[in-house]
């Protein structure tokens, strides 16, 4: 462990060989599909670099991030890989596809339109088609996508690497809205016969053989998160979140502590106070049980001290943040160690629920106060 890491008020540890076994995990659960990486935003808060280049060396050669931006971010670390923009390309940012070989998604009859008019200047260049089957977000409707692939008129030159669509509830395996996707994409999949097609993300591809077609997308289960609703989470976790103890405090019974006097103290206590807040992406509807800033969620979060689970006190503030160390023994509560926030031993997908988000939020607003360590993967 180097000295800055050793030092840290904040510290990300993340295991590349947790995250190659999840990806591979993801492959194995994706049957005879490919998986790809997603690696948008930042590789979901981890770190583009090590990220990519770890899913490179374990034999992802497909690719998705959400705009051209990433893409030319990303190209240099996967020298051989296949890019997908999922954002696709707008008039001004068509060069960066066509320098960098970014694949856009076309995902509505305006980008289609656009894209044609720039392959006239600069002839062939790939692209993937996302048609919506349900979700109402991006891609051509199914009754585009059917009469573009019957038109006669279809420009010789338009030819989709692949045909794509995102599920909207398959966190959710028993909602009806999943069957429905997957009958609309089928047709649109027929209709588009011999093309590649891709329709799953993590939860997808836990909803079965039917749902995995050519290409998967796992992007959450390969950090570690929870992609499926109500079952035990098995992917392992990647990213274990820590901050030092500052100071122990005793607080007499009677007291408060926080802003707004939250935190209220019912016997002698002690607290730890923590070089956390909200500015690190430990939000602050995570706040301490009875902090009413939450509307459904009772239960604040928890952090891990030396073998024990201890409660979040009173509110989440911009750079620290309380715990309740009274039930430990005193050598378990020093000024200087560390308290998981998440990760080997507080699920991240706890946190986020104490703070009624999900751990894909947790993850992508982490910010910029930690030190990262890499666990490499070999
Ligand atoms: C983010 C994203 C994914 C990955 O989803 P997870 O739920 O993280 O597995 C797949 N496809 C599209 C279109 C996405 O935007």
């Amino acid at each position: 462990m180097d000295e800055v890491f050793a030092a840290a008020s904040n510290r990300l540890t993340i295991d590349l060989a947790a995250l190659t076994e999840n990806w591979r995990q993801m492959g194995r659960l994706s049957g005879s599909a490919r998986a790809a990486a997603v690696l948008k935003a930042d590789a979901y808060g981890l770190g583009l670099e090590p990220a990519a280049q770890t899913l490179y060396a374990a034999g992802a050669r497909d690719f998705f991030v959400a705009s051209a931006e990433e893409g030319v971010a990303l190209r240099p670390l996967v020298p051989e890989g296949r890019i997908f923009v999922l954002a696709g390309l707008w008039p001004g940012n068509e060069q960066l596809f066509f320098d960098h070989g970014l694949v856009p998604v076309i995902n509505s009859e305006e980008q289609l339109a656009f894209f044609m008019a720039a392959l006239s200047d600069h002839g062939d260049h790939p692209c993937a088609l996302h048609v919506d089957t349900g979700m109402n977000r991006l891609g051509l409707s199914l009754g585009e996508a059917l009469s573009l692939a019957d038109d006669p008129a279809r420009p010789a030159s338009f030819s989709p690497v692949l045909i794509m669509s995102h599920l909207a509830c398959a966190d959710d395996p028993a909602h009806p809205l999943n069957r429905r996707q997957l009958d609309a994409f089928r047709q649109a999949q027929q209709a588009f016969d011999g093309v590649e097609a891709s329709l799953a993300n993590s939860a997808g591809i836990h909803l079965g053989p039917y749902y995995h077609f050519d290409l998967t997308r796992p992007g959450i289960a390969t950090y570690g998160g929870e992609a499926v609703n109500g079952v035990p989470n098995p992917m392992r976790p990647v990213v274990t979140a820590e901050a030092r103890i500052i100071q122990i405090r005793d607080v007499a019974r009677g007291e408060t502590a926080s802003y707004g006097g939250s935190a209220q103290f019912a016997r002698d206590s002690r607290v730890a106070i923590v070089a956390i807040g909200y500015a690190d992406g430990y939000h602050r509807s995570v706040s301490g049980a009875g902090v009413t800033l939450r509307q459904a969620m009772p239960s604040g979060a928890k952090g891990f001290l030396n073998g024990h689970v201890v409660p979040h006190l009173g509110r989440v503030t911009m750079d620290l943040s309380l715990f309740d160390v009274t039930d430990l023994p005193q050598a378990d509560a020093r000024p200087g160690d560390y308290i998981e926030l998440f990760g080997e031993n507080i699920a991240l997908d706890d946190v986020a629920r104490a703070g009624g988000t999900i751990g894909y939020e947790l993850l992508t607003s982490l910010g910029r106060r930690y030190d990262r360590m890499y666990i490499e993967a070999e």
